[in-house]
C-alpha cells in the first residue's frame, strides 16, 4: 500500500462528519486538558470541573502523552516496526508515528478511534515518511475483529505488532468486553508482539476518583477506574510477559527514555504497563 492511505471505515466524507457539541466527548475533554483547540464549551465545562476536583489533571494528561512517546521509543529501538494505536485521540505533536519513524523510518502505523472529531483531524496523522506508512480507521475498540481485518491492509500480521491502548480502557467497562477486546487483539498477532496500556487507577484517592466518575457520568461518559491488579489482568489473562518495570505509575515507566519532559514528583494516578507476547 502507499505510504498514506485515505481513512477507512468512514461513514461519510470528512466535511460532512456530524460533531455532537451538546455533550462532552472524551477525546475533546482530553484535548482541552492538553491545551488543544479542538474542543467545545461542553468539553471545557467538564474539563474545568475535573481540574477543580484534581488540579494536577493537566500535568497527568501531559504525562500520559510522554508515556506514549517513551513506550514507542522503547519498542521501536528494540525492533518493533508495526504499530496499531487504538483510541488515538485528536492529533497532538508528536504523534505516535513521528516518534516511531524517527527511530525507524520504515515503521507502519494504523490509528483507530471512534470519535468523528478525530476523523475530522486525521490528516495530521497521515504524514508518514515515504519508507513507512500511516493509516486511519474509524472504528470502535469493541469491534476487535473488524479492526484486525481492516488493519491487515497496512500491517503484516505475520510480523510483530505493538498494540497501544493508551488512556482508552478506562472508557470501556468490563461488561462491554474490555478484557475480551485485549484478548482478541493479542490472539490475532504473532509472538514478539506487544501491548502498551495506561489506565486510570481505581485504588488511589478512591473518594476523589468516584467524584470524577460521577462528573463524567453526568456528562454521559462512562469512566472505569481499575486497581493495579485489575490492570495487570489485561496482561496475565492474555499470557503476556510484562516488560520492566512492570505495572507502575505513569511517570515511573522507563523514565530514562523521556525527552523534554517536565517532572515535579506530583502523583499521576494512572497505571502504565507494556507486555510482550511470548
Ligand atoms: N491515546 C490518546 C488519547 C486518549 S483519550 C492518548 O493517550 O494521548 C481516549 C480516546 O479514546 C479518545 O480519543 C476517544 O475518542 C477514544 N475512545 C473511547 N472509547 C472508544 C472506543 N470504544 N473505540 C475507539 N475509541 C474510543
Amino acid at each position: 500500500p502507499p505510504a498514506t492511505t485515505p481513512p477507512t471505515g468512514v461513514p461519510a466524507p470528512a466535511d460532512r462528519i456530524a460533531i455532537d457539541t451538546s455533550r462532552p466527548h472524551p477525546a475533546r475533554v482530553y484535548d482541552w486538558f492538553l491545551g488543544g483547540k479542538d474542543n467545545y464549551p461542553v468539553d471545557e465545562e467538564l474539563g474545568r470541573q475535573i481540574v477543580a476536583l484534581e488540579p494536577q489533571t493537566k500535568y497527568c494528561a501531559r504525562h500520559n502523552r510522554w508515556l506514549m512517546q517513551r513506550a514507542t521509543r522503547h519498542l521501536a529501538r528494540t525492533g518493533t516496526r508495526q504499530f496499531l494505536d487504538i483510541g488515538t485521540g485528536i492529533p497532538t505533536a508528536p504523534n505516535l508515528h513521528t516518534v516511531a519513524q524517527r527511530v525507524n523510518p520504515e515503521a507502519r502505523v494504523v490509528y483507530v478511534d471512534n470519535d468523528p472529531i478525530v476523523l475530522a483531524h486525521a490528516e495530521a496523522l497521515l504524514t508518514s515518511t515515504p519508507e513507512g506508512a500511516t493509516a486511519y480507521l474509524q472504528a470502535d475498540a469493541r469491534e476487535p475483529d473488524r479492526i484486525a481485518e481492516l488493519a491487515r491492509d497496512v500491517l503484516d500480521f505475520t510480523e510483530p505488532v505493538a498494540v497501544s491502548l493508551i488512556a482508552l480502557l478506562h472508557f470501556i467497562p468490563d461488561a462491554d468486553g474490555a478484557y475480551e477486546v485485549v484478548g482478541k487483539l493479542m490472539e490475532a498477532l504473532p509472538s514478539g508482539s506487544h501491548l502498551v496500556l495506561t489506565q486510570l487507577a481505581g485504588d488511589f484517592d478512591v473518594e476523589r476518583t468516584a467524584q470524577a466518575v460521577e462528573m463524567y457520568r453526568a456528562g454521559g461518559v462512562t469512566l472505569v477506574p481499575r486497581t493495579k491488579e485489575e490492570t495487570e489482568r489485561f496482561f496475565t489473562s492474555t499470557g503476556l510477559q510484562l516488560v520492566e518495570p512492570g505495572i507502575v505509575w505513569l511517570p515511573d515507566w522507563q523514565p530514562h527514555l523521556g525527552v523534554d519532559e517536565e517532572r515535579d514528583g506530583t502523583p499521576v494516578p494512572l497505571y502504565a504497563g507494556v507486555g510482550r507476547k511470548p
